[in-house]
C-alpha cells in the first residue's frame, strides 16, 4: 500500500477545510480516513489526483456535514462529562460507517430484492415466453409478490427512472462509478427515486411490479460493465 507524502496530506487537509467544517475534532477524523481511502485507491492503480478526487466524491461534502451535525447533536444531548468520549465515539462510529459504505460503492454486490428468492430466469441465451423466440437474455428473473420491495445494489447516482417503450415497463437505471451500471424494471409505476438522485447501497428505489413485457410479477435485474452486459448472480452476495 502506498504511503501519502506530508505535501499529500497537506494538500488533502486544504482541500477538506473547504469544505467549511466546523467541528474540528470531526475534521481531523475525515482526514484520518480520507487519507486511508486515497492510499488504498492509489493501492488498486491511481494517481495521486484521481485517488484524492474519487475519496472526496466517496465521502461526500453532503455526507461530511449531514455527520457533523448529527454527531454534534449526539453530543448537546449529552452532559458535559461525557463529551470527550462522546466525541470521539461517535465521530468514529459514524465514520465507521461512512468508510464501510464509500469501500463498498463499487461495484453492485448486493441482492436487489432483500431476504430469500430465487431466480426464474438466468443471464444468456434462452426461448423468450411470449415471443417464443431464442434471444438474448441480458439479465436475470427474480419472481416476488407484487410490491416486494427493490433495492440499490451498491451506491450510485440515478440515470434514468421511468417507463421504458423497450419492454422493461417501469424501470429504473443507477451508475455506481466508472465502469458498473445496473437496471431494474418490469416495477410498478410507484418509483421511489428520479433521475439525478444520489442512492445509498440498499436504498429502496421502488418495487416489484408487472409493468411491459412481463407475463407474472417478477424483478428484471441488469449489471452492466463498461456498456456491456454481464452475469448479475456473480455480483450479489460479494
Ligand atoms: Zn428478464
Amino acid at each position: 500500500m502506498p504511503e501519502l507524502s506530508a505535501e499529500q496530506v497537506d494538500q488533502v487537509q486544504a482541500k477538506l477545510h473547504q469544505v467549511g467544517l466546523e467541528f474540528r475534532p470531526l475534521e481531523d477524523e475525515f482526514l484520518d480516513h480520507l487519507c486511508c481511502a486515497i492510499e488504498q485507491n492509489m493501492g488498486a492503480g491511481m494517481t495521486f489526483a484521481e485517488a484524492e478526487k474519487s475519496a472526496f466524491a466517496a465521502f461526500g461534502e453532503d455526507e461530511m456535514k449531514k455527520l457533523e451535525s448529527e454527531t454534534i447533536s449526539i453530543i448537546n444531548k449529552n452532559s458535559n462529562s461525557m463529551k470527550n468520549m462522546l466525541v470521539s465515539l461517535a465521530a468514529g462510529l459514524l465514520l465507521v460507517l461512512v468508510t464501510f459504505i464509500s469501500l463498498k460503492a463499487e461495484p453492485p454486490y448486493l441482492s436487489p430484492v432483500p431476504g430469500d428468492f430465487k431466480i426464474s430466469s438466468g443471464f444468456g441465451w434462452r426461448v423468450h415466453p411470449i415471443f417464443k423466440e431464442k434471444k438474448m437474455h441480458k439479465g436475470i428473473d427474480i419472481p416476488a409478490p407484487l410490491g416486494t420491495d427493490i433495492v440499490a445494489t451498491s451506491a450510485g447516482v440515478v440515470e434514468e427512472a421511468g417507463f421504458s417503450e423497450k419492454g422493461y415497463g417501469y424501470y429504473v437505471l443507477i451508475r455506481h462509478d466508472d465502469h458498473y451500471q445496473s437496471l431494474y424494471g418490469q416495477m410498478t409505476s410507484d418509483l421511489q427515486v428520479e433521475a439525478g438522485q444520489k442512492v445509498k447501497a440498499g436504498e429502496l428505489i421502488g418495487y416489484v411490479g408487472s409493468s411491459g413485457r412481463s407475463t407474472a410479477p417478477h424483478l428484471h435485474y441488469e449489471v452492466i460493465l463498461d456498456g456491456e452486459h454481464v452475469d448479475p448472480q456473480e455480483y450479489m452476495g460479494m
